[in-house]
């Protein structure tokens, strides 16, 4: 329909062309013009009709004359008028019969009329024929106007590109008005531009006939627009191309649309991409589940580091399966609490691969969606494969365990006088008191009792003298962390006792506050000895070089900062920490000592915080240094005994 509606469009633009230039734009223009020029038309035709009237009917000229209503006849059939045309067609007979009548008597030659009749036939056959041009003329308008309704930007143009069609929808999408665009060429006047060169799409549409694609093309405000156009090419009779007929519509708002999610897609891949980097570095997969269903996604890297291959459906049994065996019930745990609806999942488990190797992993998520979402919850988790890290855990506590060992021995070394004089007392008391149950049994009448309540006095000493080696060889024995519910109080005061001698040669009082009933914590004896070792002996060589009294105040109580805690305090009049060294104190090889080694208070920190606990250094309004620590309260029996 549109082919032929838009051939009919070139071709009376064609006959149109012929008859008059302008017609297409008279079309297109203004009634109140055309209204103008058909007045003088009309008035036109008069004339001529009056002049050929008078001609024919008072001058003896001997010739057709009359012939020359045609002009009027074609002159009123320009201004279209179908009803003008026919009235003025049989006027223009009557006034040549009539100017026949006047002009001749009864004696008409045989010339005469037949002139009046070569006249009548001139004017029957122009009226003819102008009726029938009118009439077509009057169809192509309908059609044109048909064109004029559609939406679609409609364009022809000739084979030199100049534009002879130019309907309201391509107004709109150009604004260019016709009259503007008619005889304009139609690439140079849009400024076309397309990713396929123009010879190329001519000779596309003259090789099939058709083309279609996209064309950016410039509209009158200078806008840029880019146009899906669809042209086909038209061929007159003797199939010679004569002119291309392309509809267009504007597709700059889907193109621009289209650009923005080309362009968020590269983001996303590229998104994508470092994510996967990302997971690859960090070892960390992404797990997706959705329950109750338990249907899962796993990331590339999850798939890794459960060593399964790409093609395996993920599921909590392949998981299991992969499981440590002492560590399923973890997993299971863990699966089980999802499906209860808890908000937060943070595991740690082992996996057992098949080529028998161990992976520690740490595995943590969270409920992304709800129940109201009707299709259950959705859990999203990081699984980090945390081995290396577990496995540079482990080193550095054993490297610790060793300095707090190798520590320990150096200590024990310091405090060999106090030590000896720990254990040379309970001998020489043991020595004193085998004397005393000689000198009873040696007596003429033994005295058996004396003896008796001697050698349990020996028992006793000896008892002591092997508690403190059996404390000192626990000190040097090299041993793993062994927890243990411990008195505090007794702690304190023991290791009071084995450092008295080092606190003796530097002349310094010990006072103690402490907390009753005992407060208990959960550590390892030795260790706990051995932070408590240190805090004195350091306080005692702080005080070393300080004048008046010496004072060493160890105090236990429950924490009033940390609820739940015990606190030990081990307080002096020495030196005191500078503001600058506090923030250094805790750090390993930090001394301000000559012969020092700057570990014994990286060692407690190390202690303190394997044990759950925290220390730092206090600066007391009345100088000096107070170390704290705090472990938590075990509120069980002292398991020791
Ligand atoms: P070292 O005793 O080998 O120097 P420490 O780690 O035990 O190693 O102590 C580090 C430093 O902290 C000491 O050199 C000292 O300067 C400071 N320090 C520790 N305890 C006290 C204290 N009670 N008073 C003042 N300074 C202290």
């Amino acid at each position: 329909m549109l082919r032929s509606v838009a051939r009919a469009a070139i071709t009376s633009t064609n006959v149109f062309s012929n008859a008059d230039d302008h017609v297409m734009e008279t079309f297109q223009s203004a009634p109140r013009a055309v209204r103008h020029d058909t007045r003088i038309v009309s008035m036109l035709a008069a004339a001529i009709a009056l002049a050929v009237f008078l001609i024919d009917a008072l001058t003896p000229l001997d010739i057709a004359i009359a012939v020359l209503y045609v002009v009027v006849v074609l002159l009123i059939a320009s201004t279209g008028n179908r009803a003008a045309t026919v009235t003025v067609a049989w006027g223009c007979v009557i006034l040549t019969l009539i100017g026949f009548i006047l002009s001749h008597d009864e004696n008409v030659s045989g010339g005469a009329l037949a002139r009046c009749a070569v006249s009548l036939l001139a004017i029957g056959t122009t009226a003819i024929l102008s009726l029938r041009i009118q009439a077509t003329t009057t169809k192509t308008q309908e059609q044109l106007e048909l064109l004029n309704l559609a939406h679609d930007a409609i364009v022809a143009h000739d084979m030199n590109e100049r534009i002879t069609f130019w309907n309201r929808g391509a107004e709109a999408l150009y604004g260019y008005p016709a009259q503007e665009a008619i005889g304009q060429p139609i690439h140079r006047m849009t400024q076309s531009n397309s990713p396929v060169p123009h010879a190329q799409i001519r000779a596309e549409l003259l090789r099939s006939g058709r083309w279609d694609g996209e064309i950016t093309r410039v509209r009158h405000d200078g806008g840029e627009i880019v146009i899906a156009s669809r042209a086909a090419l038209l061929r007159d009779a003797k199939g010679v191309p004569c002119a291309v007929l392309a509809t267009s519509n504007d597709i700059t708002q889907r193109k621009r649309m289209e650009a923005e999610l080309q362009r968020q897609r590269d983001a996303l891949k590229r998104s994508e991409a470092f994510l996967l980097d990302a997971q690859r570095l960090s070892l960390t997969g992404s797990i997706a589940t959705r329950l109750p269903a338990g249907t899962m996604w796993w990331s590339d890297e999850a798939y890794r580091i459960f060593d399964y291959p790409r093609d395996t459906t993920p599921s909590i049994e392949a998981i299991l399966a992969r499981a440590h065996p002492d560590d399923i019930a973890i997993v299971r745990g863990a699966h089980e609490a999802a499906l209860e609806g808890a908000c937060e999942i943070d595991v740690e488990h082992r996996l057992l691969l098949p080529d028998g190797s161990v992976k520690h992993v740490h595995f943590v998520a969270h409920r992304a969606s709800s129940e109201s979402d009707g299709d259950g919850d959705e859990y999203v988790g990081a699984l980090m494969d945390v081995t290396e890290t577990k496995l540079a855990q482990e080193a550095l506590a054993r490297s610790t365990a060793e300095l707090a060992h190798v520590t320990r021995v150096t200590m024990l070394g310091e405090l060999a006088a106090s030590i000896a004089h720990e254990v040379t007392q309970p001998l020489a008391a043991i020595v004193t008191s085998g004397d005393a149950g000689l000198r009873w049994l040696n007596r003429a009448q033994p005295e058996i009792a004396e003896a008796q309540q001697s050698i349990a006095q020996m028992i006793r000493d000896a008892k002591r003298a092997s508690e403190v080696i059996a404390r000192i060889r626990a000190m040097a024995r090299k041993r793993d962390s062994q927890p243990a519910t411990l008195d505090v109080n007794e702690i304190a005061g023991e290791t009071i006792e084995l450092v008295r001698r080092e606190l003796a040669r530097h002349r310094v009082d010990v006072r103690t506050d402490l907390a009753m009933p005992p407060p208990t914590v959960r550590c390892d004896r030795v260790q706990l000895q051995q932070v408590l070792i240190n805090l004195m002996m350091n306080a005692a060589q702080a005080m070393s070089g300080v004048d008046g009294p010496r004072v060493l105040r160890v105090a236990t109580c429950e924490s009033e900062s940390d609820p739940g805690y015990t606190q030990i305090a081990v307080q002096d009049s020495g030196t005191g920490i500078s503001e600058d060294n506090a923030r250094r104190l805790f750090d390993a090889f930090f001394t301000t000592k000559a012969e020092g080694m700057g570990m014994g208070l990286s060692i407690c920190r190390s202690i303190i915080e394997a044990h759950g606990g925290r220390i730092w250094a206090e600066s007391p309004d009345e100088g000096g240094a107070r170390l704290c620590f705090v472990l938590p309260a075990n509120e069980g029996e002292n398991d020791e005994h």
